[in-house]
């Protein structure tokens, strides 16, 4: 028998993280300030909510070379001791948080972790990837039919092969070379000895913003998934990197340019309504107020009779105070999240385990009792929790729950760096809102519609409209990238299925 994994937190999915769609990854650079992997370190504390299975870092010293570190578990719990951090000099660091959405997953090795590295003819590079490639398998039967050999099973390695395969002068046309022959999401934090590198797919699906630390001039340059990494380390925004943008950073400053055949952006939709933090600025407004309009027009759409709005914390949150202040309904904390799970128990118990979503949450009593509740999430995916959660709410003396759903049903997996379950596995892909309602055995239960949500993002849905849209293929089955290697796999979309 293999020995127990002590980062094995699988029992906290049956405390409600295996009934979300799980957060991708999280990237971070930064140039030009002395021990700068510290500062990764910050930023990558900061976007732990993008990935919790393991982090590393690679940073660059003129005399230690590139130096890395990689570890399973909690940046705060691997990034914090001075024996670690002070292999990893340098003015020039990237770093790496991870959820396997790729891979092998749920059994992340140690290999897998990113970033990786390649060393090339002209220098070393190294690079950190957040989506998802999802023409993967074929260029890794074709790289390794050619001689290239995997260290990892991540699908973010093969940039690194395609890299060295180019003909190309320098590392950043090496890069833009190996781009091209990519498909899917990717915001990519990248570094050589001299160049902090940040790119971001034409379509822009996942978020790369840049900011600067210290005077214009004079100071630091950090590319971050998002700006709640900037904040920690008190680096002011300057701006997000465009959808087909290459920004090559130096000493000297940035140099930007639009290597990919441009196409209409499809930015993640999801990421204002669950993955990005609510302290983050995305699109130029704060995904705390996207959240609560979202709330707003949940409560237009969806309006019912009831005593108190609750929220399914953290991330419905925001949602039920929008829906709390649009219905006039008194917004109430009835469940209480322990902030403090994380890995409380290393080896648990199977009396542990079998606690299940309790771990988590627990129901404020005094305010529940005898009362019509509303009970606001962000989404439904299997189902599971919001079915003990409705349990919870009823032992407390509720009488009646009512389930509004900050986002439409989440009928479709998603292929561009986010862990969904298989699509028989998905509640809404098999069930009828009304079956589903049913399922829960709750009183009603009812989604924002699409339309709704682009009204709360500040968008009209229309796929010939002028103006931007999103990726909302989670919800539609309309994919913006074919997904080549799920199809080969047996996946069928869409137009083939219905
Ligand atoms: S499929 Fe859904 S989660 Fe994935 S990128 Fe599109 S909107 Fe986001």
């Amino acid at each position: 028998m293999p020995p127990a994994n002590p980062f094995d937190t699988s029992y906290l999915r049956d405390a409600g993280d295996g009934d979300k769609l799980s957060e991708e990854c999280g990237v971070f650079g930064v140039l030009g300030v002395a021990d700068a992997a510290s500062f990764v370190a910050l930023g990558l504390h900061a976007l732990q909510h993008r990935g919790q299975e393991a982090g590393g870092i690679v940073s660059y010293d003129a005399a230690a070379g590139f130096q890395s570190a990689r570890r399973f578990g909690y940046v705060r719990d691997t990034f914090t001791s001075q024996s670690v951090m002070e292999t990893l000099p340098g003015s020039l660091a990237i770093g790496h948080v991870r959820y396997s959405t790729a891979g092998n997953k749920g059994q992340t090795a140690i290999r897998d972790v990113q970033p990786f590295f390649g060393e090339f003819a002209m220098g070393g590079a190294a690079i950190a990837h957040n989506g998802n490639i999802t023409n993967a398998n074929a260029l890794r039967r074709e790289l390794i039919e050619r001689g290239s050999i995997f260290q990892s099973s991540s699908d973010s390695e093969c940039i690194i092969h395609l890299m060295a395969r180019s003909l190309q002068r320098n590392i950043p046309e090496r890069m833009e070379d190996a781009l091209r022959r990519v498909e899917g999401a990717f915001s990519i934090v990248a570094m050589t000895r001299t160049k902090l590198i940040g790119v971001r797919d034409p379509l822009g699906v996942r978020p790369l913003v840049l900011g600067r630390v210290g005077a214009a001039g004079a100071g630091a340059w950090v590319l971050a998934s998002e700006t709640c990494a900037l904040d920690i380390i008190g680096a002011e925004f300057v701006r997000e990197i465009e959808p087909g943008e290459m920004v090559v950073i130096t000493a000297e400053g940035v140099e930007s340019a639009f290597p990919f055949r441009p196409r209409k952006p499809r930015f993640c939709i999801f990421e204002h309504v669950y993955f990005s933090r609510p302290d983050s600025i995305l699109g130029g407004r704060s995904v705390y107020e996207t959240r609560e309009a979202i709330g707003r027009e949940l409560a237009k759409e969806t309006p019912v009779d009831a005593d108190i709005v609750c929220p399914v914390p953290d991330s419905g949150t925001p949602a039920a105070i929008g829906y709390s202040l649009e219905s006039g309904i008194p917004y109430a904390m009835g469940i209480i999240r322990n902030q403090y799970m994380g890995r409380t128990f290393i080896e648990p118990t199977e009396q542990i385990r079998n606690m299940g979503v309790r771990l988590k949450l627990n129901v404020n009593r005094a305010l529940i009792q005898g009362k019509r509740v509303i009970l606001v999430d962000d989404s439904v995916v299997r189902g599971t929790t919001s079915r003990k959660i409705k349990e919870m709410i009823l032992d407390a003396g509720a009488k009646e729950v009512h389930f509004r759903i900050a986002s439409p049903p989440t009928a479709w997996p998603c292929f561009y760096g986010v862990d969904t379950p298989q699509r028989e596995k998905l509640l809404a892909a098999t069930m009828s809102e009304d079956e589903m309602r049913e399922h829960l055995q709750v009183d009603s239960l009812r989604f924002i519609s699409l339309d709704g949500l682009y009204r709360a993002v500040g968008e009209t849905r229309g796929r010939d409209a002028a103006q931007p849209q999103y990726c909302d293929a989670c919800f539609s089955g309309e994919y913006p990238v074919t997904p080549a290697d799920q199809i080969d796999q047996g996946f069928r979309m869409k137009e083939a299925a219905e």
